[in-house]
């Protein structure tokens, strides 16, 4: 999450008032920041990831799990320990980014929405070195090592990216009765959420924006013993203690699906992020676009989200969920009602794929672009009198269109140019599954681009070859200069298709068929022709948009089509690209087994996490084909779920997933 400012938050209908303001002297911050970082060059290109974490606490004598809700105390534990923070670790200023001059400076440690998670990044960022990159998977060790000796006897950091049976009775500890004034869900206590004022005022103005609670619908999967139709039976529909206790009553719950009123079910999963500094915003850009087409594969590479509230989900992935837990959207905004007090009809939440594309690369034809992006025409006017361009213009001016969720009144006195308050409080709740960085004002930090669909994984091997992926993917990307640009809403179609059960191995994304340079015509004839001098050489004509990509599986877009001419694959590229530098044989070796692993949960050698999981439910002895995952399962799993992430398969739990790793 980003900054946690201190302050007095105003309630909706007072933010909602200065809701422009804040909007324009955000604008006006980014202008600053876009004035004084526009030009800077020559950034490392450094790079970190994020880990996120459940705290679970063990009842073994009941065979039972919960969530612990400790995170201020283990935050507070690793805060105050001498020795972590004399290696530079614990939990330091936000971003400050020093490390005390420590060359291996320990892990840090941050809050997250849910008061039962925990974030750790290391202790600083990794560099452009591969000897770094071996560095990681130790170093995700070195971090749940931390947390977890910060942590209870009976607690333990889990990867899994959501709580099988969160929003049931009896699940948290301490435990607090659900239906609290913030939140007012029938399912969760507003003691879910990290009591820093900011994530309650953000739950509770959503709702208040929206005009009822959320609604995390998921469909429920149907197995040979569930009832069908299937009514969600932990839903209440006779609680009166707050006018949204009639959402339900007014069909909020539909039938066949599992039915969530709360922002933690969506923000209290875990995911991994990368984050990228580019050398300098072009190059900034040109990731942001590149990585963009292939957020929504490696979000159904990584699927491990087959359980919510206790039962068997339809979908593999959490990304939806989240989306609805955060929709602020106004009936208005959602076509539900004409529009007659709000701007726009809103097609995508705030958390939603990416919707336009931002480098000024010539390869980037307009017709990628979505024709309908909604903008806030206003804001981008300024910006491009400001001196911006028109694509990052657009792209700002369409996250713009949000209204500020969490305002403080000390903040409204004076516009601050020397802060990025107003810019960040817009800019970080725009959740898409790329985010563009800006450098933090008054910071030597430089331009960055963070890539976020992924989903955690149960073992820090898993998380560290996917980090890696990612991070060898972009340096092949800036190497070769690939392209894999497709419409825009292409790849918000191939979001949802992430979704589906099993799509890495069911599915079919769309994708660029070749991500290297049309052949110029005139040199068609093969290597060796040169354009004749009296001729001038011309750009090849590009043909229909649509003739450039065609649907693909996952197997294909990680290890390439079988076919002349076909798509090379992305490891694959991955592959030239570490021929070309000439990796020592160790390394590449240490970093083959990491390839090794994404390349066969692509072609279906080795399960995701979601199916994996979903097989445990399936075939434990308490399990009915009713859908309904018990306690009794939930237990087993959880504790499967520490084994795995400490065993890593070579004790044969997870096999599936991992291989036996010998
Ligand atoms: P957020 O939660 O806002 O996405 P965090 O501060 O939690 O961001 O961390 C993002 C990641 O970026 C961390 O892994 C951190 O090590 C890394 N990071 C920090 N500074 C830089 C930088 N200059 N360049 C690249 N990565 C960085
Ligand atoms: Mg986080
Ligand atoms: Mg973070
Ligand atoms: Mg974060
Ligand atoms: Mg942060
Ligand atoms: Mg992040």
């Amino acid at each position: 999450m980003g900054l946690l400012a201190i302050g007095t938050p105003l309630e909706w209908p007072e933010a909602k008032k200065v809701a422009s303001h804040v909007r324009s002297w955000g604008i006006e911050q980014l202008l600053a920041i876009w004035r004084d970082y526009k030009g800077k060059e020559r950034d490392a290109l450094l790079w970190g990831d994020e880990i996120e974490y459940l705290v679970v606490c063990y009842d073994q004598n009941n065979h039972k799990v919960r969530l612990s809700l400790r995170q201020a105390d283990i935050l507070a534990a690793l805060a105050t320990d001498e020795k972590l923070l004399a290696e530079g670790g614990g939990v330091p200023d936000v971003q400050t980014g020093d490390t005390k001059g420590i060359a291996n400076p320990a892990p840090v440690f941050h809050p997250e929405f849910g008061r039962f998670m925990l974030e750790a990044t290391p202790g600083k960022p990794w560099g452009i070195g591969f000897k770094d990159l071996l560095d990681v998977e130790p170093n995700m060790k070195w971090r749940r090592k931390i947390a977890r000796e910060h942590m209870e006897a009976s607690e333990f950091p889990i990867t899994l990216t959501t709580f099988p049976r969160l929003g049931n009775k009896d699940t948290l500890i301490p435990d607090y009765p659900p239906s609290g004034p913030k939140l007012r869900s029938q399912f969760v206590p507003d003691e879910i959420a990290n009591p820093h004022i900011r994530f309650p005022t953000l739950a509770a103005n959503i709702r208040w924006r929206r005009g009822r609670k959320v609604q995390v619908n998921v469909p429920v999967f149907k197995d040979e013993n569930t009832p069908w139709p299937w009514k969600d039976p932990t839903v209440n529909y006779d609680l009166h203690n707050w006018p949204e206790d009639d959402d339900v009553r007014n069909g909020a719950a539909p039938d066949n699906f599992i039915h969530m009123d709360a922002m933690a079910f969506g923000m209290g999963s875990c995911c991994l992020q990368i984050t990228f500094q580019a050398k300098n915003i072009e190059e900034g850009r040109t990731m942001y676009d590149q990585l963009s087409p292939l957020g929504p594969i490696l979000l159904a590479l990584t699927a491990a989200t087959p359980i919510y509230k206790g039962f068997l989900a339809d979908t593999d992935v959490r990304w939806n969920q989240i989306s609805r837990a955060v929709d602020d959207r106004t009936p208005e905004e959602l076509g539900e009602q004409p529009l007659k007090n709000d701007r726009w009809r809103l097609p995508k939440s705030r958390y939603a794929s990416n919707s336009t594309y931002i480098s000024q690369d010539p390869r980037l034809r307009k017709e990628y672009l979505d024709p309908d992006l909604i903008v806030d025409e206003d804001l981008k006017k300024r910006l491009i009198e400001g001196g911006m361009d028109n694509a990052l213009a657009t792209h700002f001016a369409h996250l713009f269109i949000r209204d500020p969720i969490v305002v403080f009144n000390e903040d409204l006195k004076e516009l601050d140019l020397t802060k990025a308050d107003h810019f960040e409080n817009l800019q970080s709740t725009n959740w898409q599954h790329m985010r563009f960085k800006p450098p933090p004002i008054g910071s030597e930090i430089g331009w960055r681009v963070e890539f976020r669909p992924m989903e955690i994984q149960i073992t820090d091997f898993e998380n560290a070859a996917f980090s890696i992926f990612i991070v060898l993917i972009t340096r092949a990307i800036l190497s070769f200069n690939l392209n894999f640009y497709i419409p825009i809403t292409r790849v918000s179609e191939n979001m949802e298709t992430a979704h589906i059960r099993d799509a890495v191995s069911s599915q079919k994304f769309w994708f660029r068929k070749s991500p290297f340079p049309a052949q110029p015509a005139s040199r068609s004839n093969g290597p060796g022709t040169s354009t004749p001098a009296n001729m001038p050489s011309r750009p090849p004509t590009p043909g229909p948009v649509e003739d450039e990509y065609e649907q693909m599986s996952v197997n294909e877009i990680i290890n390439g089509q079988n076919k002349e001419g076909g798509f090379p694959g992305l490891i694959p590229l991955v592959e030239s690209y570490l021929n070309s530098m000439n990796v020592d044989v160790e390394t590449r070796c240490d970093l083959a087994t990491y390839l090794d692993l994404i390349r066969k949960r692509a072609n279906g050698t080795y399960w995701t996490a979601a199916k994996w999981i979903r097989n445990f439910v399936q075939t434990h002895p308490d399990y009915k084909k009713d859908s309904v995952v018990s306690d009794e399962i939930t237990y087993d799993l959880v504790k499967a779920a520490e084994q795995i992430t400490k065993e890593e398969g070579h004790d044969g739990l997870g096999k599936e997933m991992l291989g036996s790793r010998r």
